[in-house]
């Protein structure tokens, strides 16, 4: 039995293709056409897993774009997929935290791995992995530069929350002077702080399991791990847990 998951995120489609263990997974831009990610990144796990579509029992879809997949099987929340990946990587998350392109949320997970509440913020761009893109443009890098950048530098002070403010901060602290190491590192430490805000509006159980994008980014880490303690679980391929949960819902309907 194989199933897969397909998770069309606000910035970025991921795929994985499921037997019981993970077989093979995809990661592309969503672009402006969700539909044609969807099919586009499928194809592409199909190819990595040596698989052709009529070998799938069951698709699954989730993430903001599921519902223009017209060729799933079902479509499952976020929230439910997250809470089901996380599971499958670390069984014992109680809490989920994820940062991803255009939303960040918080999920405390049940003992027996249901969904108990969750908390998200999809009302600004303050916090996700969309504050750190429009930043990475200003300085004129990458999204791993920002990440090597910001390690090891005293961060300058970042006021502004509102990504339209905090740009005009940048540029102003770049007419300073002030150097793109200790902006890289200001940056992350405003990201940081924002998810902490938000982690206190759910209580958050250990072990604690770190999802989506922005997990991809060292600092970040760094900083929620020396924060949460010890169980601060870091997956190797953060931004698939969706479509992985989304894979295993898939799975165990077949
Ligand atoms: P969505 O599901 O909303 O598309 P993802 O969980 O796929 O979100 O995460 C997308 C975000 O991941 C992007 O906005 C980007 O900022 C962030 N991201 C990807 N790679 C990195 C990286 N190396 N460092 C920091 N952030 C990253």
């Amino acid at each position: 039995m194989i199933s897969a998951g397909i998770d069309v995120g606000s910035t970025a489609t991921k795929v994985v293709i499921f037997d019981g263990t993970i077989r093979s997974m995809a990661i592309a831009p969503t672009g402006w056409n969700p539909k044609e990610a969807g099919r586009n990144v499928f194809n592409e796990a199909l190819i990595k897993a040596g698989l052709q579509e009529r070998d799938i029992d069951r698709i699954v879809g989730t993430g903001y774009g599921r519902v223009s997949l017209s060729f799933i099987d079902k479509k499952v929340t976020e929230i439910t997929c997250h809470a089901k990946g996380a599971r499958f990587l670390f069984p014992q998350t109680r809490t989920i935290i994820d940062i991803g392109g255009q939303d960040s949320k918080v999920i405390a997970v049940a003992e027996d791995g249901s969904v108990a509440d969750f908390i998200m913020n999809d009302k600004c761009a303050a916090g996700t992995g969309r504050f750190l893109q429009v930043m990475t443009g200003i300085l004129d890098i990458t999204l791993d530069e920002l990440g090597q950048m910001a390690s090891g530098s005293k961060p300058a002070s970042i006021n502004s929350m509102c990504t339209v403010f905090a740009e005009s901060e940048i540029i102003g602290l770049l007419a300073q002077e002030v150097t793109k190491e200790a902006i890289a590192s200001g940056i992350v430490q405003t990201i940081a702080n924002k998810m902490i805000g938000l982690t206190s509006r759910v209580p958050c159980l250990e072990e604690i399991t770190f999802s989506g994008g922005v997990a991809n980014n060292p600092e970040i880490c760094a900083i929620l791990s020396s924060v949460f303690g010890a169980k601060f679980n870091i997956p190797d391929q953060p931004q698939i847990v969706g479509a992985l949960g989304a894979a295993i819902v898939g799975f165990e309907t077949i």
